[in-house]
């Protein structure tokens, strides 16, 4: 089932998301519709507070879904180990018509848990580490907004503040 994305402004994006100790037949379900979710938007990573739920599960699949072998499920995803700097232009299905630059580490290392309750171990570099890096922010209530600039985050935040205003957000 496909799920309402909360955008910008939602409070379900600002909060610190919960570890998940045992997947049940809810969290299995919310993970099948965040995928379902991602891959109608369409986008390449989904974290489940953007669809109102602040547990620490995420989705991705950075083919969108236009090649087989890409799709992670993972719970507790958690960056234990970074290298190096990329910089690339990068948006969020939370921030509807919005991208700006965003520095992430070029090499990384995640672990975390398959909903099984396996260990998962993954070694991830260029798109992949972005979008590890981008998802694992939205558990710690973060945005990729909180990483610009003062500047470039304020120019953007105005623009939405007018769509609201103008109820097209
Ligand atoms: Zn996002």
């Amino acid at each position: 089932m496909i799920r309402p994305i909360l955008k910008y402004g939602a409070p379900e994006l600002q909060t610190q998301s919960t570890s998940i100790d045992r997947v049940d037949e809810e969290i299995r379900t919310l993970a099948q519709d965040m995928l379902e979710t991602m891959y109608a938007a369409p986008g390449i990573g989904l974290a489940a507070p953007q669809v109102g739920v602040n547990l620490r599960l995420i989705v991705l699949d950075i083919s969108g879904g236009e090649e087989t072998g890409h799709q992670l499920i993972l719970t507790n995803p958690e960056v234990t180990e970074q290298e190096g700097t990329q910089e690339a232009e990068e948006g969020c299905l939370s921030v509807p018509g919005f991208t700006a630059l965003v520095e992430r580490p070029s090499r990384i290392h995640v672990t975390g848990q398959d909903l099984e309750g396996n260990p998962q171990e993954i070694d991830a570099e260029g798109l992949l580490a972005r979008a590890f890096c981008h998802e694992i922010d939205h558990l710690d209530g973060m945005l990729y907004l909180n990483r610009l600039s003062v500047l470039k985050r304020d120019l953007i935040k105005r623009k939405i503040r007018k769509l609201i205003r103008a109820g097209e957000w």
